[in-house]
């Protein structure tokens, strides 16, 4: 009985890699430096895994960004902008492309699949000239083999390659990027011929594209790359990895039609359907690569669960031809829990990360093979039922309301337009008030108060102190600037991007923290996501304190500031003992909580961000519409319970909004304020919906990512833009997300600017 690991993360176990790369980046080690500590990476991984006694190993797993440039390295698909000249391609066009340089922009990044991985994405054309321009998985190969281990080479499978591509400029319409496959195959073959003479026994094409909901025309072309590559792939063991999903009937069917292939690799944890595909037919003498160890989570694999399933599987694949391996890559879960020195003995016994997930594999492997490890077993069996019954992960009273909440619906009694009348009496705002999103600088010396306070050198009091000139500074800024609702500036809430959700999972019960629980997220880019082990609550007051002070130093309209459920949700790792909307619902009661009480505390309006709500979607459509319906309800749940005269506003960051604006309506917000700047064009349809709808609206009038001061006459053109799809009444000007990447250098000008274009154009209305 064999074990597999589909992939492995590459940081390191406490980021050696990203600290490797940051440091090569500002020139301060070189090229060497920089592939030392990478080859050590690689060599202690798959030591790793061969001492922990897995079969099938992984190479060519490692990057050094991201394996989707890795591939379009390997094929040569280098855009013309990169001058680069042909040969191997080195750190310089590599990283160029990966992150731009002194002139040219990097390429296009966007989100792997449903995960917060972020690969470079492939910009092809009918001009690109592919060339085996990258040995590296060859090299990886024979790196692992001098070191004694036989590895499984694993590249990105040829037709998810040209899927997961997009098409260069100027043929975006017209062009078929599955039209390159016979111009990339030759390049496979060399690769894959290589391989053969450096001694490789098996190989693994990554194709998760599979997946997805793919036509007829997309499904052949997978029949075709490897009919085509069969005769090269002779004498070798090929195995086709999937992830993430189920597979539709008509995607198995395709698969295991695949010529020259001898292996599949399911996703058992997502794909519970797929299991009933694989017992329902099943190609004699080929092997299944079983997923039954969660890649996309922390939690330990309920080793009798899967020893059952995988002893179902063996009756119908034969026991010679089951491998037991992980969901998908491990590149999704964290590194390693023996360098957790914060978390307690129980929680801890309840985790596996990648390190662990290895041990599991390889546990369940000889388990079958009949030489289970009783120890580690019922070592095993004691966790699960531990976590079943602590009373840390149950509290009945919020199972309770939670369960109430379910069948039932959830929204203010008033609709939009009246509410917003009664707002306005209170507010009593101007046409095209302005706002802004939340955050504000981050200055040296908040860095300096902050790190000061988390290494004990500074007393709570004065950390409080300083926060409160920092929220005072602020709101005399908004006063200055004559902005018409302010903010506090979010001084208490860190740098990082999760800190939106950190800041609220500290102060929630359920909630967990890691010290060295970093997940990539692109490139060396690393987030820590917090691990939702419980029931959730909310014991006291969270935000009331700093937006009440704030309130009390302006007579102008102060915003509460929260992160809402469904963000919440989809930047934690999520218990996986109750469906996800189950836990959605228990943070939007604990948030309804504070939104009441901030309501009380005389806070009129209240912002509750829903940044992530769009990452949380279904990578198949026909899951769309039931996501959709618990996140959008779970928004609700936060502020069903406030006064007409209460604001809510929420905001989103992502301007792809076409295809959930009418559950982005149903969110039920007084005020949408929305991320703007890179596609005026389609938000014009949203806004149409928009005019329907009565709420709200705040496009972004600028763009905060460029340091980029926008004119008011831009501005006001912009704004202009807007009205002539939209009422004036409901039109909010605003920047299009929070400011904490900026300098003040740059943000009172803006501002200044911002408000001088809303004043202008109030004077022609
Ligand atoms: N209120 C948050 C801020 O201004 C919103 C951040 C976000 O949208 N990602 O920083
Ligand atoms: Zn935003």
């Amino acid at each position: 009985m064999a074990s597999h690991i589909v992939g492995y993360p590459r940081m390191g176990p406490k980021r050696e890699l990203k600290f490797a790369l940051e440091s090569f980046w500002d020139k301060k080690s070189s090229a060497e430096d920089l592939q030392k500590v990478a080859a050590d990476l690689r060599s202690s991984i798959w030591k790793q895994m061969s001492d922990a006694g897995i079969k099938y190993i992984p190479s060519n797993t490692f990057s050094y960004y991201d394996q989707v440039l890795d591939a379009t390295s390997m094929l040569g698909a280098v855009p013309p902008r990169y001058g680069w000249n042909g040969g191997e391609i080195g750190f310089d066009t590599y990283f160029s492309m990966a992150r731009g340089n002194a002139s040219v922009p990097a390429m296009e990044m966007t989100k792997w699949f449903d995960t917060n991985y972020h690969f470079i994405v492939p910009e092809l054309g009918p001009d690109v000239n592919f060339s085996y321009a990258s040995h590296k998985a060859v090299d990886e190969y024979k790196e692992a083999k001098a070191l004694g281990v036989n590895t499984v080479p694993v590249l990105i499978g040829p037709v998810s390659y040209l899927l997961l591509s997009k098409p260069a400029k100027g043929v975006e319409k017209t062009f078929s990027l599955l039209s390159l496959l016979p111009k990339i195959l030759p390049i496979y073959k060399e690769v894959i011929s290589e391989l053969k003479a450096a001694g490789a026994s098996w190989i693994q094409f990554d194709e998760p594209t599979l997946v997805l909901d793919l036509d007829s025309h997309k499904l052949q072309a997978f029949t075709a790359a490897y009919d085509d590559l069969e005769s090269t792939l002779s004498g070798l063991n090929v195995l086709i990895e999937t992830y993430f999903a189920d597979l539709t009937a008509e995607a198995y069917k395709t698969l295991i039609g695949l010529k020259g292939v001898t292996a599949y690799g399911l996703d058992l944890v997502r794909g519970a359907q797929t299991l009933d595909l694989v017992k329902s037919n099943f190609p004699k003498g080929k092997y299944l690569f079983a997923g039954v160890v969660d890649g996309r989570n922390i939690w330990a694999n309920d080793l009798a669960a899967s020893f059952s399933t995988l002893k179902e599987l063996e009756a119908v694949v034969g026991k010679e031809n089951l491998v037991v391996s992980t969901s998908c890559s491990l590149l999704h879960t964290a590194v390693d829990l023996v360098n957790e020195t914060k978390l307690d003995d129980e929680i801890k016994s309840w985790l596996a990360f990648a390190a662990q997930k290895v041990v599991e594999v390889n546990a369940l492997a000889k388990a079958l093979a009949g030489q289970k490890d009783e120890a580690f077993f019922s070592a095993n069996a004691a966790a699960q039922a531990s976590r079943k019954s602590s009373p840390r992960v149950t509290n009945e009273a919020v199972q309770k309301a939670a369960a109430a909440l379910k069948g039932s619906d959830h929204r203010r009694a008033t609709n939009v337009s009246a509410r917003l009348d009664a707002q306005q009496k209170k507010l009593n705002l101007p046409i095209l008030p302005t706002t802004t999103i939340g955050s504000f600088p981050q200055t040296l010396e908040l860095r300096r108060v902050r790190r000061e306070f988390k290494a004990n050198k500074i007393s709570e009091d004065d950390y409080i102190k300083a926060i409160k000139e920092e929220i005072k500074k602020v709101v005399d800024l908004q006063e200055e600037l004559d902005i018409d609702v302010l903010v506090h500036g979010e001084p208490e809430i860190t740098m990082q991007r999760n800190d939106m959700v950190e800041y609220f999972g500290e102060q929630l019960s359920g909630f967990a923290f890691t010290v060295n629980g970093w997940v990539q997220s692109y490139g060396s880019r690393c987030v820590k996501p917090p691990i939702i082990y419980g029931d959730v609550s909310r014991p006291k007051p969270m935000t009331v304190f700093w937006s009440s002070t704030a309130q009390s130093m302006t007579a102008r309209p102060m915003k509460g500031m929260l992160t809402g459920p469904v963000t919440i949700l989809n930047w934690s790792f999520v218990r996986n003992d109750q469906p996800r909307f189950e836990t959605c619902y228990q943070i939007a009661l604990a948030i309804k909580d504070e939104v009441e009480d901030l309501e009380k505390a005389g806070i009129n309006v209240i912002q509750i961000d829903e940044a992530a709500l769009r990452e949380g979607l279904p990578l198949r459509k026909s899951e769309h519409a039931f996501y959709l319906k618990w996140a959008v309800h779970s928004f609700r749940i936060t502020n069903c319970g406030v006064q007409d005269t209460t604001q809510i506003h929420t905001h989103m960051c992502y301007s792809n909004f076409n295809d959930i604006i009418h559950s982005i309506i149903d969110m039920d917000a007084d005020v949408i304020t929305i991320e703007n700047s890179r596609s005026d064009e389609k938000l014009l349809s949203v806004f149409r919906e928009g005019v329907k709808y009565g709420a709200g609206i705040g496009p972004g009038v600028y763009d905060i990512h460029s340091p980029r001061i926008p004119s008011t006459e831009e501005i006001a053109d912009r704004i202009n833009k807007m009205l002539a799809v939209l009422e004036t009444n409901i039109l909010w000007v605003n920047p299009d997300c929070g400011l904490k990447t900026r300098k003040y250098a740059e943000v009172k000008p803006a501002l200044n600017n911002m408000v001088a274009a809303a004043k202008l154009l109030r004077t022609q209305l």
